[in-house]
């Protein structure tokens, strides 16, 4: 395995990492299929030992975050390996606003009385801070779905934690081309590779990166004993996706900026959510933290749930699909998905592809009018 240079640009690394350098070695990194090796030279079953396909998935998004990464089934399986680490009784502090099935997760698990959860704002830094010196898992999505809230990381990540505690944030939204938790101080980062990394909306698989090797070790552990494992072909797509990444990303984000930009200003539209917009209540933090504000805005049509559900039917170029993270735009109402009724009625989640952006604003115009 091969390791990111300090000074290599994340576009270089995207397209270098994971190939072969052996003379007649196949470039690309093969997708292998294989469930057990011959013994001898360390690699004996997948689930435990892994796969030079999966090693290649982990290599390329362990370099962009810095750290040492473990691929898995899906997002979800990476932030459940997470969880295994918490011990009986133990306290979980998590956003108000955060990814369902990671809030899902931790309520599963209170009702079961496995630890405790505690919700914060994201916006509320001294409320973190001393959530920090008191909980064992730490749990940060910034930003985070679907408010596209930022938290200070610097300074949550700076705070004095438990001995043992896990401070993971969750940096789907983000990629590691706009903000690396791990370099600002967290223990653990976790992405969904099924959205901006894979690209493709066309897998489901997950990494979790962790700030050590001991780190790694614990969370392979857990995907060994959890069996989730990613496919292959998954891991193998993740990676052919991700070489694209940095074009996709700056692309995407460029246009969401003038998108945000054109909703703020559409009569049909109450209010924008993007942090690229002076409008947005963690605008500051997010300028001084990210690189980039991301592909997904959010935007809250005037008239609630009805008039919402008709500009999401009547778009055209734009799917009317959830998640987000794909070559394709895709929207959807938010309030509308089971167990998320707390939102504005009127909130559609819009997820920025990489269409022409004068086209992109045609089909919404169009939708709004
Ligand atoms: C989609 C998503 C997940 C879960 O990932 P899956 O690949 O669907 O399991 C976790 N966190 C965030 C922020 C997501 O968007």
């Amino acid at each position: 395995m091969r390791r990111r240079e300090e000074d290599e640009a994340v576009a270089s690394w995207l397209v270098a990492a994971g190939r072969g350098g052996e003379p007649g070695a196949p470039l690309n990194t093969p997708l292998v299929p294989a469930s057990n090796f011959v013994l001898g030279a360390g690699r004996a079953y997948a689930r435990s030992d892994g796969t030079p396909t999966w090693a290649a998935l982990e290599e390329l998004v362990g370099g962009l975050e810095q750290g040492h990464a473990v691929a898995f089934a899906s997002g979800m399986a990476a932030v459940a390996a997470v969880f295994a680490e918490l011990g009986a009784g133990a306290m979980v502090t998590l956003p108000e606003d955060c990814y369902q099935g990671v809030s899902g997760l931790a309520e599963a698990g209170r009702r079961q009385g496995r630890w405790s959860v505690d919700r914060l704002p994201l916006e509320d830094t001294a409320a973190w801070i001393a959530a920090a010196g008191e909980s064992d898992l730490v749990w940060i999505e910034t930003p985070s779905n679907p408010l596209l809230v930022v938290a200070d990381l610097a300074a949550i990540c700076a705070a004095p934690r438990r001995p043992g505690a896990i401070l993971a944030v969750d940096n789907t939204f983000a990629t590691p081309l706009n903000q690396q938790p791990l370099r600002l101080g967290a223990d653990v980062a976790v992405h969904s590779a099924t959205k901006l990394i894979g690209g493709h909306s066309d897998l489901l698989a997950g990494v979790a990166v962790a700030k050590d090797e001991a780190g790694r070790a614990r969370l392979a552990a857990a995907r060994a004993l959890a069996g989730a494992t990613p496919g292959a072909l998954e891991a193998y797509l993740a990676v052919r996706g991700a070489r694209t990444l940095a074009l996709r990303l700056e692309r995407s984000q460029r246009t969401a900026l003038l998108l945000a930009e054109r909703l703020a200003a559409h009569p049909a539209i109450e209010r924008v959510r993007y942090p690229g917009l002076a409008s947005h209540p963690t605008h500051a933090v997010a300028a001084a933290q990210l690189a980039g504000f991301g592909s997904v805005l959010c935007f809250e049509v005037a008239g609630g749930a009805d008039p919402a559900d008709a500009a999401c039917r009547r778009v055209r170029l734009i799917r009317h699909a959830t998640s987000l993270g794909g070559v394709e735009s895709t929207l959807e109402r938010r309030s509308a998905v089971p167990g998320q009724e707390h939102l504005p009625a009127g909130l559609v989640r819009l997820s920025v592809g990489i269409e022409d952006p004068e086209d992109l604003w045609r089909d919404l115009a169009r939708a709004l009018a």
